[in-house]
């Protein structure tokens, strides 16, 4: 199972449901994210970094992104870089940073980029998803936790 969040306009029309964490697809997960980063769909520096580090590992956590400028509310892998503290590649093939951080250090955050204008999106937390703008009119949205079966 896993959690989200839900986001509601009290104006227009606008309803939508965000995944947030791993729920129980994390190893699948992040297989994924791995293949798109040597794909090199999330930059060059992400690619070529897990090119030279054998202990090169990814934060694949969903979490939600607002962009200030254009007010697009979009889910995402947190993308964060990091690596082993020995170099050593990481062990059971995936690596979960909410859980153990242990034998990892962190190396790089991932810049987001807005799907809609390409400016810098911020992540969203507990608090900040109380008192997002609704991207269609602008209207402060009601948030309220979404329980999502894997
Ligand atoms: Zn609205
Ligand atoms: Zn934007």
């Amino acid at each position: 199972m896993g959690s989200g969040i839900e986001l509601k306009c009290p104006k227009c029309s606008f309803h939508k449901e965000y995944y947030l964490g791993s729920g129980m697809l994390l190893p699948e997960t992040y297989a994924e994210v791995v293949s798109k980063i040597k794909d090199c769909e999330y930059g060059s520096e992400w690619r070529d970094y897990f090119k030279t580090h054998a202990g090169a590992a990814v934060d694949v956590d969903k979490e939600v992104y607002h962009c200030p400028l254009c007010n697009a509310i979009v889910e995402d892998f947190n993308l964060d870089l990091y690596n082993t503290i020995n170099g050593a590649p990481i062990i059971d093939n995936y690596f979960d940073p909410g859980i153990d951080h242990r034998g990892y250090k962190f190396v790089k955050h991932y810049a987001h980029l807005c799907p809609i204008c390409d400016g810098p999106m911020e992540k969203t937390n507990k608090d900040s998803q109380k008192s997002l703008p609704c991207p269609r009119c602008g209207t402060t949205l009601i948030c309220s936790p979404s329980f999502i079966w894997d």
